[in-house]
């Protein structure tokens, strides 16, 4: 049973054990259907009318038979005085009982309910405990070797991989890294889109490591009955402490690590926070050769808490990106193996036909094409499961269908970047190039990543010149080749827009406006700048920009052949390093 399911379950049943309770007084109430009810005082006019046969007096209730034969019930006061010698003297056939029933008898209806509810409750509480894995009070680890799943799993994600050993490493031979006192990180968080086998290398890892594996799930943390989650962190760390050297990973720790004081649950938030705190306090709590190391995994890194990725917290972040070609065609041959394929059938072609797709989508693929072929009596997997087991997977939801690039984009995104390395290597004093991509990261399609050899702190004139025209080399590429421009551009004229209006209003570096550094915005108490300077700075940065885009156009349109071959190049292999790219420009 899952977690939900039992509580589910749970609600429905104290429900129902809630309502017979209710409806028990509804059924058997304590005096209906009993004799009437008779006042004190009506009963002794009764009494004085001699209109009474018996009673049989309980305590401080008596029962008693008019002479009619109809019965009744009195309550009688604390003060009876000669109650008995009036009845004696009505000739009243009196007989005395003890109470049947002890006050605690009365109350043990009630005692039972509550006991089966608490119980209920409990046994609800340890399922759900045991449906995540955690029995009351011990946090069972994966012991080594328990998790099959090995680097050899994952593909496509090379960097990661290489880090990730790095702690492995760590855990199987921590000497090696105490006696030259390296600080291994005590949090490694991996973060980056769903699907991209983030929960995958943490299992990887626990295969790999040879030590205890602590695996929970952030969102066990909070659905837990109130004030369990922080008794819970407690546990898990105290736990972990005595296995170390050990790993704890808690995955879609967004759940437990949101901001605090946001997001949009009311009155959830308490118990949210006060595990996360519980969480952060532990995580300060032990040295850096404790041996335990917290690894995380989340799809929304812009959601957390800053304070969980502190230095001694989640001090390492790993980004995990969809993969590009060459990796698709690596994650395909992982998912291929046990599978029968066609002898023609080719994974690097395939790979190129899903820009856009995660290791998760192209399992996906290349299961939907093995049941394909199965439901048409076929032996193995031909190109044709695999074309349709494409659109199924790009239909297969709202998602997924906006991360699936359109051909004709993808062609405009290329040019885009190839422009921006483009005029990055062929300018003088820009930065060169590192890395050109064509893979989506986020709301950019693509990027291209340059950065200067060694640190600088003063840019000249002409080196942010440079650098402007290499931000305005996406846009002109694309009018070159395409014809016109498109929305991509946005972030790049945005970028350049504040760098110019910088070097205008604050470095000097305008014709116009001179030697003038304008206050930022408008502070309190600081004059802001006059109607007419804004003005004439508007349009001197129009004009530097104006002027830059003219010369990147230049630029371009005299090297449009060695564009159209970095157009090419990057297209079919989607990321390309700056020797690449220096290479296939001649530069
Ligand atoms: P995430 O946790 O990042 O959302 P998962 O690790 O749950 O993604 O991935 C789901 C499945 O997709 C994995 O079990 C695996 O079958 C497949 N997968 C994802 N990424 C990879 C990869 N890099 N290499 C091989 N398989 C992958
Ligand atoms: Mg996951
Ligand atoms: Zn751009």
């Amino acid at each position: 049973m899952s977690s939900d399911r039992t509580r589910e379950v749970t609600k429905r049943i104290l429900l129902v054990l809630f309502a017979l309770w209710l409806l028990q007084f509804a059924f058997f109430p304590p005096l209906a259907s009993r004799p009437a009810e008779l006042s004190y005082s009506a009963f002794l006019d009764a009494l004085a009318e001699r209109r009474i046969a018996e009673v049989v007096i309980t305590d401080r209730v008596l029962e008693g038979e008019f002479v009619s034969g109809e019965a009744f019930t009195v309550t009688l006061p604390a003060e009876t005085t000669g109650l008995a010698e009036r009845l004696e003297e009505a000739g009243v056939e009196q007989q005395y009982k003890v109470a049947r029933q002890p006050w605690w008898l009365a109350l043990l209806p009630t005692v039972i309910w509550l006991g089966a509810m608490i119980g209920l409750f409990a046994w609800a509480q340890k399922r759900q405990a045991g449906a995540m894995g955690l029995a009351r009070g011990a946090v069972k680890p994966l012991a080594p070797g328990e998790s099959t799943v090995t680097f050899a799993d994952v593909a496509g994600v090379d960097e990661v991989k290489a880090d990730l050993e790095e702690i492995v490493d760590y855990l199987r031979n921590p000497d090696k890294y105490r006696q030259i006192g390296a600080r291994i990180p005590r949090g490694v968080l991996l973060y980056g889109p769903p699907g991209t086998g983030k929960t995958l290398l943490a299992r990887a890892v626990a295969g790999e490591a040879g030590v205890p594996f602590f695996a929970l799930s952030g969102s066990s943390f909070v659905e837990l009955f109130v004030g369990m989650g922080a008794s819970r962190v407690r546990d898990l760390f105290a736990q972990a402490r005595k296995n170390a050297p050990c790993i704890i990973f808690i995955d879609e720790i967004d759940a437990v690590g949101r901001q605090r004081g946001a997001g949009p649950v009311a009155g959830g938030h308490d118990e949210r926070e006060q595990t996360l705190n519980q969480l952060l306090t532990e995580m300060d709590g032990f040295g850096a050769y404790e041996g335990v190391i917290v690894l995380a995994a989340t799809n929304r890194p812009d959601v957390l808490d800053r304070a969980l990725l502190r230095p001694g917290r989640f001090d390492r972040q790993i980004p995990v990106g969809p993969p590009d070609a060459k990796g698709r065609e690596e994650i395909l041959r992982v998912h291929a193996a046990g599978k029968q394929l066609d002898p023609s059938l080719d994974l690097a072609a395939i790979a190129r036909r899903t820009p856009g797709f995660t290791g998760a989508d192209l399992a996906n693929l290349l299961n939907e094409a093995a049941i394909l072929a199965v439901r048409r009596g076929r032996k193995q997997i031909t190109m044709n499961e695999i074309d349709e087991a494409i659109d199924r997977v790009v239909a297969g939801g709202p998602a997924r269908k906006g991360r699936m690039i359109r051909p004709e984009e993808k062609r405009r995104i290329a040019v885009h970047e190839a422009g921006h390395a483009l005029v990055a290597t062929l300018t003088p004093g820009a930065d060169p190039v590192q890395k050109v991509t064509v893979i989506p990261r986020g709301r950019a399609g693509g990027f291209t990543l340059t950065a200067p050899e060694e640190d600088q702190m003063l840019y000249t004139r002409s080196e942010l010149e440079a650098r402007l025209k290499m931000m305005l080399g996406g846009l002109a590429a694309e009018e070159v080749l395409m014809g016109e421009r498109s929305t991509g551009a946005q972030d790049d004229l945005k970028r350049a827009t504040q760098i110019a209006r910088e070097m205008i209003s604050r470095y000097g570096m305008g014709e116009s406006v001179g030697l003038m550094s304008v206050p930022e915005a408008d502070w309190p108490g600081v004059q802001t700048v006059s109607q007419e300077s804004a003005a004439a700075i508007e349009r001197e940065v129009q004009s530097v920009l104006d002027r830059l885009y003219r010369e990147v156009r230049r630029l371009i349109e005299a090297n449009r052949d060695r564009l159209v071959a970095l157009v090419v190049e990057l297209s079919d292999r989607e990321t390309l390093d700056g020797d690449e790219v220096r290479q296939i420009l001649g530069a």
